[in-house]
């Protein structure tokens, strides 16, 4: 042993382990490795001062005090919460779409079928939409199908569908852009970008996203933490687009009796940690028609700025998640029931 020379650098501190890091920490480091031995540094600085800390860790872990989820302000979800955070713009974000305003005192109804599917069949669902009081029509174009084989969507067609049943109806339109390459042909039907929840943590989408001047409605991954969904918003707003709705649409759980659960809990503390508007999708997060309507209801009582609710004129019929949708007059029967609900908290509809 006494014979062997001392590895350099950074072999040695490849062997050490953390309880002997600090004995190598002064080495010099190789040219080519400084700049990222400098940011791994800094995070492990940042670290140990718990201002960094991965999303959804507890406190327990590092053996810091846990998130106060107690402090109004924003930055305690995660402390890279630098533009989406609610200390960075107290007053709240209004996102303004045609005249309608979303994040405002207004609880805005978003209603349309899943999917475009006909001519016939989304010009009823605006009309109907439009007739119960809704403020904005949803339409999917691009689908996001878990099954290669499923409808995934009239593509081109639907934006052209969704185009005129705007131009019909005077509703401003939000459809998906699961692809940054549509970008463009979307954004000339679409007055709002939905990134849905499997792309939730697409970041070049974001990034792409984020470069628009057009506002997005960013859904939460299904198995998004809190932290992680802003931070995902936060990617958009990086970009220069601050015009962020979130969309609570329900999470995984162990739960198998609702296609996911909806997570209304999250409602109240995102409005407490960001200033963006926060809309809730009673249709997914439930996956069953029947149970759309109370939980529309509770998501207005639990502060909602808005809700996404699919309706279809023949939800049996649907091409896609007929099982989940409102009918037409199954829809006009809830829109009362909100505004009473909306009342009752002190809101209108918008
Ligand atoms: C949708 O809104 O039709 C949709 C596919 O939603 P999500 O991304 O929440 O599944
Ligand atoms: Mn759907």
């Amino acid at each position: 042993m006494g014979g062997r020379s001392a590895p350099p650098a950074r072999e040695r501190r490849a062997r050490t382990g953390p309880a002997q890091r600090a004995t190598v920490r002064s080495a010099e480091p190789a040219a080519s490795t400084r700049s990222a031995s400098a940011s791994l540094a800094k995070a492990r600085e940042q670290r140990a001062s718990g201002r960094r800390r991965e999303p959804g860790a507890t406190g327990r872990a590092t053996g810091r005090a846990t998130t106060d989820v107690s402090t109004a302000g924003g930055r305690c979800l995660d402390p890279d919460l630098r533009l989406a955070a609610r200390d960075a713009k107290p007053a709240g974000t209004v996102v303004e779409v045609r005249g309608v305003r979303i994040g405002g005192p207004g609880v805005v109804i978003i209603a349309g079928p899943c999917a475009v599917e006909s001519e016939t069949q989304l010009l009823a669902a605006a009309r109907a939409v439009k007739a119960g009081g809704g403020s904005v029509l949803r339409g999917g174009a691009f689908k996001p199908r878990t099954s290669p084989y499923s409808f995934r969507g009239l593509e081109l067609e639907g934006l052209r569908l969704l185009a005129l049943a705007r131009a019909e109806t005077g509703l401003p339109v939000v459809t998906e852009v699961m692809d940054a390459r549509h970008l463009e042909q979307v954004m000339a039907c679409a007055d709002i970008l939905q990134v849905g929840s499997r792309n939730m943590q697409n970041f070049t989408l974001l990034e792409e996203v984020g470069r628009c001047r057009v506002p997005v409605l960013l859904k939460r991954g299904m198995s998004a933490t809190l932290a992680e969904y802003l931070l995902a918003a936060e990617h958009v707003m990086k970009g220069g687009n601050g015009q962020v709705i979130l969309c609570e649409r329900g999470i995984r759980t162990f739960e198998p009796s609702t296609r996911y659960t909806l997570d209304l809990g999250a409602v109240p503390m995102l409005k407490r940690h960001t200033h963006l508007p926060v809309i809730v999708d009673p249709s997914h997060g439930t996956g069953v028609a029947w149970m759309v309507p109370p939980l529309a209801c509770a998501a207005i009582a639990a502060g909602a700025d808005g809700l996404l609710i699919e309706v279809h004129g023949d939800p049996a019929r649907a091409l896609s998640d007929g099982g989940q949708s409102l009918s037409h007059g199954e829809f006009a029967a809830l829109m009362p029931k909100l505004a009473a609900v909306a009342a009752a908290i002190g809101r209108s509809l918008a």
